[in-house]
């Protein structure tokens, strides 16, 4: 008799060896397993180490709500009633998942000593792979660019909150769901963008998200001063689109735990509940590296056409990608702005966008082009994103969105002259809106799937209806995301 992970094409004898090795000669204690549910957020079980031959072997059970629940970890099916799951094939009532361990993704975490983290991926218990798994759908989005010849690079630049922490918040008597939020003070008071005694101040704490991030093997490139209280950016190398989504949920993930243990509440929310605050945006470079050569393929030699054209800047190639980008960007919005508090940022003048439209080095855009003929770093920015995004879901949306631009060859429009006041087709003002966007998206919902189209929309406006009928939205909020993203 086989083992489960062997039978689901994911068993490897001798990278389990080698880790269940490793573990032993570091003496560590238990190892994470875990998987990024369809909010981005962690999810799994903490294996002693004689368990984990056994999980490599046949896997974790893990109940298949988890991939159900909306921002308060409230099941958005009723599971229980006939019916409920027909839309997605293989769920039932409260089943289990079964979550196998992938010995590649092995690491330590540099916050938890003697503690191991792997990531896993999820089967449902007759081997299939379960494809509205949030990562399973970024992969399937790679294969599809990689048959057209390309590969998808990222930058991440990640606007984000730290603020230490007065009062955890953690009285038992106040217990509810979801809790309260700890009460905080500010790391630094703002309006000094780039101030070095802004970043003096808040230099302990950023040390602590340096050496986690470092720690995790992740490219950190620079820690920042952002403009409004508190608020701060961490900015990295490329890499390819998958590794970039692993790297975003593995950053929020450790920051949050471990600025948590050194006294600090670190928060992805676009716009925590204050008063006086800046919306956090999650910036997203790309370009597109063709597989044969290794190039960079939105390069062109020399510019062509009229001087307002994207062909100014980017090849053929980078052209069609940002008018697929711009074709589809009211239905992608969904998935890059997947909060009822994020919509709060579309404003005139905040280097937010507002309007589906390109330019060349300019903020107001949604898509920021940027480099030019010869420039080895020409690529696009797309602004629209912010940092709560689930990032195998945002970047799947992408890479849909500009294949379709490749595939119909589609020709983008002129630079904007102009960004806000009303210029350019209007980004959607909420997330419902978002959500009809993209329902009425057929190349968004074919890429990313039946089951997962109808499993994120029913996720969401569950949470839509849950705020709409919250006494105290800012309450709501404070409690729903700023607490726990
Ligand atoms: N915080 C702005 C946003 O919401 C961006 C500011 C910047 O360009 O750094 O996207
Ligand atoms: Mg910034």
């Amino acid at each position: 008799m086989s083992f489960f992970a062997e039978r689901c094409g994911a068993w490897g004898a001798a990278a389990s060896e080698r880790l269940l090795r490793e573990v032993q000669e570091r003496g560590l204690e238990r190892v994470r397993v875990a998987f990024a549910d369809l909010h981005g957020l962690q999810r799994g079980k903490t294996l002693m180490p004689a368990a984990l031959q056994g999980a490599l072997e046949n896997g974790v059970g893990v109940v298949s709500t988890l991939l159900l629940k909306d921002s308060s970890d409230r099941t958005a099916f009723k599971v229980f009633e006939p019916g409920a799951l027909d839309g997605l094939p293989g769920f039932g009532h409260a089943n289990n998942l079964v979550l196998v361990p992938d010995p590649s993704s092995f690491t330590t975490l540099p916050w938890a000593p003697g503690t191991g983290w792997l990531r896993g991926d999820l089967f449902f218990d007759d081997g299939r792979p379960v494809a509205v798994e949030p990562r399973r759908v970024l992969r399937a989005a790679v294969e599809a660019l990689a048959g057209a010849g390309f590969g998808l690079v990222c930058g991440l630049e990640v606007e984000f909150h730290v603020y230490r922490i007065v009062d955890d918040g953690l009285d038992p008597a106040q217990a509810d769901w979801p809790g309260e939020a700890p009460r905080v003070q500010l790391l630094h008071p703002g309006w000094q963008l780039l101030g070095e005694a802004h970043a003096d101040r808040a230099e302990e704490a950023l040390a602590v998200v340096q050496r986690t991030a470092q720690g995790l093997g992740l490219p950190l490139r620079s820690l920042e001063i952002e403009l409004g209280p508190s608020q701060v950016e961490a900015v990295f190398d490329p890499c390819d689109a998958l590794t970039a989504a692993d790297r975003m949920v593995a950053f929020r993930n450790g920051v949050k735990q471990a600025l948590r243990r050194a006294g600090y509440h670190a928060t992805f929310v676009c716009r925590p509940p204050f008063d006086n605050v800046m919306a956090s945006g999650w910036h997203l470079h790309q370009s597109l590296v063709e597989l044969a050569s290794g190039h960079n393929a939105f390069v062109r030699e020399r510019p062509a056409g009229r001087p307002d054209e994207a062909t100014q800047w980017l090849s053929d190639t980078g052209a069609q990608w940002l008018a697929g980008l711009l074709a589809h960007a009211a239905g992608a919005t969904a998935l890059a702005v997947p909060t009822v508090n994020g919509y709060g940022r579309f404003r005139p003048n905040a280097m937010a966008p507002m309007a589906a439209l390109w330019a060349r080095d300019h903020r107001g855009a949604m898509l920021r082009v940027l480099g030019g003929a010869g420039d080895a770093a020409t690529r696009i920015e797309n602004r629209v994103g912010e940092p709560l995004a689930n990032p195998y879901l945002y970047l799947a949306s992408q890479v849909f969105a500009g294949l379709d631009g490749l595939a119909r060859r589609l020709v983008p429009p002129p630079a904007a002259a102009e960004v806000y006041g009303g210029h350019g087709e209007p980004l959607p003002t909420s997330l419902a809106a978002a959500l009809d966007a993209f329902a009425a998206d057929a190349v968004l919902q074919q890429g990313l799937g039946a089951p997962l189209a109808h499993l994120y929309d029913t996720v969401k406006r569950h949470e839509i209806a849950r705020h709409a009928v919250a006494g105290d939205a800012l309450a709501w909020e404070r409690r729903e995301y700023f607490a726990r993203y």
